[in-house]
């Protein structure tokens, strides 16, 4: 594998240099000064002034807990936007083509389109394992970003690390490894493998496991090389104030979140051993999430008996490999207790 960073670098990205705001010229030595080079109104209210546009603070912590450097991390407004970020950089409109392994997560493909960046995708076997040898057929010389979720959304399960460090030794362009929900899981995160591969981006996320969907802080950790890539094509003040602040007193309450995954896992649990004995439940597939897809014998069906018990899951039946799918989101150990009464209700009326 012969990585270039500015091989796959778009031309017109290279020749960037980040919009320098305000607040970037200034550094703060921690005296009190005076600010009046950015045109804020003056009067204190908690957001009356620009936020950090690197997020000082915020990253400092967040290295020192992932064992990384501030260099390495770039964060967004949500991982949506970290992705967006991605094509915008490397991937020529029209040109380009980047690799998807359906069934997945929806937005690169959404990405994709919005970017006009042909979306090569690749099933992922029957064991929900991205299928090596096909993918490797699709890769040329314009493929610029193979998207790996793992452990998967909607599937749950995570993927071979034999199949993905194959990948990464032999792709020449940016494997892109989608770690939203690695809390829950016990598998090690790839980020510990940063330095091993230079075309390796790792993005995770506050919406999962921290508990923080609302207030939108997507990561994105990679070389100091393809951060100050992004670096360039970020907006100025993509991690707003109010953002900034409740991330970082979460992140230093790593007891909570903590408490909140294992209360989880053990509800988890719960709700799979109700769906195993459900008579209409065919499949429980293996979950290093916080979710738990199955296989129902009519998913529509099953779907909207729940919605008129006053119960949302997703249905998943149109998505490649996952006919009569559902996925359950592991709740409140109440809001469980719900949908088992009702898993239970439906499946002693089955065949009536
Ligand atoms: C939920 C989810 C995300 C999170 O996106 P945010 O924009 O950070 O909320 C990212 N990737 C996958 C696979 C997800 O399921």
């Amino acid at each position: 594998m012969n990585f270039n960073l500015d091989r796959i670098t778009r031309e017109n990205v290279k020749g960037l240099s980040p919009y320098s705001s305000a607040r970037d010229e200034y550094v703060s030595d921690g005296s009190m000064m005076v600010f009046l080079d950015a045109n804020e109104n003056p009067f204190e209210n908690g957001v009356n002034r620009y936020p950090d546009p690197q997020q000082r603070a915020l990253k400092t912590i967040v290295a020192e807990q992932k064992g990384i450097k501030c260099e390495n991390i770039l964060l967004g407004n949500g991982s949506d936007e970290v992705l967006d970020l991605l094509f915008r950089a490397f991937c020529e409109p029209k040109e380009d083509n980047i690799i998807t392994l359906p069934p997945t997560y929806g937005m690169y493909k959404v990405l994709s389109g919005i970017n006009v960046v042909e979306n090569r995708e690749v099933l992922l076997t029957d064991e929900y394992q991205p299928n090596v040898s096909a993918i490797k057929e699709q890769i040329n010389s314009n493929t610029k970003l193979l998207f790996i979720c793992s452990p998967n959304n909607p599937t749950g399960n995570s993927f071979s690390k034999e199949r993905i460090q194959e990948l990464l030794e032999s792709f020449n362009g940016l494997v892109v490894i989608d770690e939203a929900y690695i809390d829950f899981s016990l598998e090690e995160s790839w980020t510990s493998k940063l330095a091993k591969y230079p075309n390796l981006i790792v993005t995770q996320t506050l919406s999962k496991a921290y508990g923080m969907a609302g207030i939108r802080l997507g990561i994105c950790i990679a070389s100091a090389e393809i951060i100050s890539v992004l670096n360039k094509i970020k907006p100025p003040y993509n991690v707003n104030q109010l953002t900034q602040e409740r991330a970082l007193n979460r992140v230093l309450d790593q007891k909570s979140v903590q408490t909140e995954v294992a209360t989880i896992l053990a509800e988890r649990k719960k709700l799979i051993t109700t769906l195993e004995t459900v008579s209409f439940v065919s499949n429980i597939y293996p979950t290093d999430a916080n979710f738990i897809l199955v296989k129902v014998d009519d998913a529509t069906k099953r779907y909207n008996q729940l919605l008129e018990k006053r119960i949302v899951v997703r249905n998943r039946t149109t998505q490649p490999l996952c006919e009569n799918t559902l996925r359950f989101t592991v709740g409140t150990s109440e809001e469980n207790s719900k949908i088992i009464t009702a898993l239970k209700t439906l499946s002693n009326s089955y065949g009536k």
